[in-house]
């Protein structure tokens, strides 16, 4: 037999490591979900449909955001894994105009 195959838990970080929600699968037959702290949880047809996945990190009070489609492949080859169930993503912090002048100068430079 295989192990649990279908069952993925992938926890959605900030930059600096805190948990800003998790994509769920609990079985072969069940509903992806998205579990965010203080929301509903979501199914994630209704996720889907949003090009951005887009949330805050209340430690940081920054904004965190990736493309949709990218955390549902990650999580998709979680679900195939028959071993590894759970794993971590890392989303970016959305970039601002202040940001980008931020980056400017801090970028560390080739060497
Ligand atoms: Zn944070």
């Amino acid at each position: 037999m295989t192990g649990d195959k279908g069952m993925a838990v992938m926890e959605l970080q900030c930059p600096n490591r805190h948990i800003v929600g998790r994509i769920i699968k609990h079985s072969v037959g069940s509903p992806l979900l998205l579990d965010m702290p203080k929301r509903l949880r979501e199914d994630w047809k209704q996720v889907s449909e949003r090009p951005m996945l887009t949330t805050h990190c209340e430690v940081c009070k920054r904004a965190v955001s990736k493309a949709t489609d990218t955390l549902k492949e990650r999580v998709d080859c979680l679900i195939d894994d028959e071993w590894e169930h759970k794993n971590q993503y890392v989303l970016p912090f959305l970039i601002t105009s202040e940001d980008w002048a931020q980056t400017a100068y801090t970028a560390p430079r080739a060497v």
